[in-house]
């Protein structure tokens, strides 16, 4: 009846073996996202988002090279560009924006000018998404080195809600030791059965032929289970905006 989610055969284990345990300011984002009871490597994704978009905003429009990597990439994608207009419209003023976009388009011209109608199109990957990836991407490795490193930061992750699904598969992928990937594989197992369960439990109580109000854990299950497999949602406010007045 269901289709199965992994192939038996990818085990992960001829991957790369796991570097050595990470500085704690490398691992601090994990460590918050664990803290915060979300996905640690969404969180990752988000402070690198935040990190990389308000950087941008306060010196790449004026770093030469940042510009050139924008204009390869025509622009940044549409989630990326709508955060640099986030803290444009909190400050009252879309002139970065203005200025940002007045620099990529300046550069456009420019290659539309030296193309021919025979060339092939040179394109790249949005610079932020480029940033996210490699963020991702070095941070599931720290991940794995966390999780067995004996400083608690693996009893931690055993009651969290585990990664969402995206995050899952990368960090299956990435391999590591045997123990980290049984942790992972248990930590994903028993929140799934969980929100198995909750959704069941809302189901049965919000049903016509029972009269009984959720009260419990599966009031938001329905929640739980989209931020475990679409991952979860970044903070709403501006990136220029610091975390802790954003009121989350
Ligand atoms: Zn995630
Ligand atoms: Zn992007």
């Amino acid at each position: 009846m269901f289709a199965r989610l992994f192939s038996k055969k990818d085990t992960g284990s001829d991957r790369a073996p796991v570097g050595p345990p990470p500085s704690s300011a490398l691992t601090r984002w994990l460590r918050q996202g664990v803290q915060m009871w979300i996905c640690p490597l969404c969180r990752v994704e988000h402070k690198a988002d935040r990190e990389f978009i308000w950087h941008f905003s306060e010196e790449g429009a004026l770093d030469d090279e940042q510009v050139a990597q924008l204009t390869r990439a025509r622009g940044f994608c549409a989630e990326h560009a709508g955060m640099l207009e986030l803290i444009d419209r909190q400050a009252g003023s879309m002139l970065g924006m203005s200025t940002v976009y007045g620099d990529l388009f300046e550069g456009i011209v420019a290659d539309l000018d030296g193309l021919d109608p025979g060339d092939r199109l040179e394109t790249a990957t949005c610079p932020a998404c480029v940033n996210r990836e490699g963020a991702v991407d070095r941070n599931a490795g720290y991940l794995l080195s966390l999780l067995t490193d004996g400083t608690g930061f693996a009893d931690r992750f055993g009651r969290s809600p585990g990664l969402c699904f995206r995050h899952f598969g990368l960090v299956w992928d990435t391999g590591g030791p045997a123990d980290a990937r049984s942790l992972l594989l248990d930590v994903q197992r028993r929140s799934s059965a969980r929100l198995a369960a909750d959704l069941q439990e809302f189901i049965g109580k919000q049903g016509v032929e029972v009269d009984a109000e959720p009260t419990g854990a599966e009031q938001e299950a329905w929640r739980r289970a989209v931020c475990a497999t679409a991952g979860w949602p970044a903070p709403a406010g501006p990136a220029s905006v610091p975390e802790h007045q954003l009121g989350r």
